[in-house]
């Protein structure tokens, strides 16, 4: 590789919008053949936006109000979700205390003296609560692509909250160029299978992992890697940083958190996947041309 050739090419990606940190990373992104991908905040806006609202026994309002307040607590875009969308409707928060976070999983705490629990099924579980009762509109409001939260209130199942993640208009037709430069498509995301389905078939992705750790993600890489393929993984948040790191190429999204930038070995200015196609353009042509 001669040093003005890669000097060349990482200020061309610079100019469109793409960090690369050295030569290497360039010259091992020419090579990459699988592209492991964050679902929320990568291949979606990651904005989430609250859609519908189950009610067993509670007023809608009510319940609401129970949810949003005990998610006040929590920095989660999910949670950003539930607080918006029940002020939306009107509904009045109060204070919440005992708050615990479960990452990956949910929040509870204790909302004007009831017990809340707030999360997906295995958070429910965890607690001992039966949500059967809930189980068919979660699954048709999944099969939609919609992430659905399950509400326990004093130890019994009390309702749902599920909430929409737009696909960002620019996620289509990038899948569909990073397909034609050869690579596989994996998505790797904490939401569960039936949400990452839906918004993988719609877009033509090879390869689906749900329910994820941060932990599972990073196995997954080194599981891909150990099996001969190599791997560039493109995510926003601080639970993709170990799997970017495990990674031949972490490409950190701009948009996210500081720590995915600092374990990445290019790092997308916009935040949108055409940033990625770029890349690979610029790193195969740069790589062409050292041979
Ligand atoms: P992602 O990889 O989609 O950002 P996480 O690993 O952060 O997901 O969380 C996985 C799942 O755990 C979420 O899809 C949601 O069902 C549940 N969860 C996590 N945090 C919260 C929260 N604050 N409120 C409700 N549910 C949550
Ligand atoms: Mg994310």
């Amino acid at each position: 590789a001669t040093p003005m050739s890669i000097m060349t090419a990482t200020g061309r990606g610079a100019s469109a919008g793409v960090l690369i940190k050295d030569a290497e990373a360039l010259e091992r992104f020419a090579k990459v053949d699988t592209l492991v991908v964050d679902k929320t905040g990568t291949l979606t806006e990651g904005r989430p936006q609250l859609t519908d609202v189950v009610v067993l026994e509670n007023d809608e309002t009510a319940f609401l109000s129970t949810a949003a307040s005990l998610e006040r607590g929590s920095e989660h875009p999910l949670a950003e979700a539930i607080v918006a969308g029940a002020q939306e409707r009107g509904a009045e928060l109060s204070e919440a205390t005992g708050f615990e976070a479960v990452t990956g999983k949910g929040v509870r705490g204790e909302v004007r003296g009831s017990a809340v629990v707030l999360g997906n099924r295995a958070m429910l579980a965890a607690e001992g609560v039966d949500a059967a009762a809930l189980d068919d509109d979660a699954r048709t409001l999944e099969t939609d692509g919609k992430t659905v939260m399950f509400v326990a209130i004093d130890g019994r199942a009390a309702g749902l909250i599920a909430v929409s993640d737009p696909i960002k208009p620019t996620t289509e037709a990038a899948i569909r160029a990073l397909h034609e430069s050869g690579m596989r498509i994996v998505m790797a995301t904490g939401d569960n299978e039936r949400t990452a389905k839906a918004v993988a078939s719609a877009l033509g992705i090879d390869e689906v992992r749900a329910g994820l750790s941060p932990q599972d993600k990073q196995a997954l890489v080194e599981e891909l890697r150990n099996g001969g393929a190599k791997v560039a993984v493109a995510g926003d948040g601080v639970n993709d940083a170990p799997a970017l790191a495990a990674a031949d190429v972490g490409i950190a999204m701009g948009t996210g958190a500081d720590v995915a930038v600092e374990s990445a070995g290019m790092t997308l200015v916009k935040g949108d996947l055409n940033g990625i196609v770029r890349a690979r353009h610029l790193a195969r042509a740069t790589i062409r041309n050292i041979k």
